[in-house]
């Protein structure tokens, strides 16, 4: 199993995930179009057997049709996509896992939020959580928005579903957000070294050819969303806030209009 990430270059920063096995098959997470998903399989002579959707949202299902058309794959979403999202064919349930070949396994977590027909994805190889693709739930460095979706609900997807991953996991998120992301972390957090070392990281990379990569161990340290007991962050919120919950919603707004 290899996991190919791919940045689409649209204005929303959308990334693209094929999924490669061992026997050729590939299952595409999230298609941005038909195009640049049908360059690579033809390049790699790979066969599109399954596509997953983390959520209905159109940036991240608007290739469906064109490769369900042209391969016949099969469409795997939550099942509140039904209607939504276009050759749907499979719902998948909460803490469902599937064995995509030998030794690797793709487990279901049901995480509304953002939307709520959301799904993240972790990937078990030899038993060991090794990559989660986490749509527009986690972006490096921070969180999707709740414009469709409950902030509170979000709240509590973090707390259940990411807080106690493994430190070496690694996120495979829905867009490139990381250095708005880390700018937003340092307004809020400005002595954060991890968040500037990271900056310095970005500005050195570039996107189209190596995306960079974080851990849950990194999320830790430049994740404003994950540092909610933190007092410089406490100390700089507009309002008092109580529980972290209240810190998360106020961090949330704030980011809403950044
Ligand atoms: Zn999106």
């Amino acid at each position: 199993m290899k996991i190919h990430q791919i940045y689409t270059n649209s204005s929303l920063r959308n990334f693209t995930y094929i999924i490669e096995l061992l026997n050729k098959n590939a299952i595409v997470i999230d298609p941005w179009n038909e195009t640049l998903v049908n360059d690579f399989i033809y390049k790699n002579g790979l066969i599109i057997t399954t596509i997953i959707n983390t959520h209905e949202h159109w940036d991240h299902t608007q290739g469906n049709q064109a490769l369900v058309n042209e391969h016949g794959c099969e469409v795997w979403a939550h099942n509140n996509g039904i209607g939504k999202i276009p050759g749907l064919s499979r719902s998948l349930k909460s803490n469902e896992r599937i064995n995509i070949e030998e030794g690797c396994v793709i487990e279901v977590l049901d995480t509304p939020g953002h939307c709520q027909a959301h799904l993240c994805f972790i990937v078990h190889h030899n038993e060991k959580p090794e990559y989660i693709f986490t749509g527009d739930i986690l972006f490096n460095a921070g969180v999707g928005n709740c414009h469709g979706g409950s902030v509170s609900d979000m709240f509590d997807t973090i707390q259940e579903k990411f807080v106690n991953l493994p430190d070496d996991i690694i996120i495979l998120p829905g867009h490139d957000y990381l250095e708005n992301n880390l700018n937003f972390t340092l307004s809020r957090e400005p002595t954060n070294n991890s968040a500037k070392q990271w900056l310095v990281k970005y500005k050195n990379s570039d996107v189209n050819i190596n995306p960079l990569k974080t851990t849950m161990a990194d999320e830790r340290q430049i994740n404003t969303f994950f540092r909610l007991q933190n007092s410089e962050v406490r100390q700089n919120l507009p309002t008092s806030a109580n529980s972290d919950k209240d810190v998360f919603v106020s961090l949330r707004s704030l980011r809403d209009n950044w």
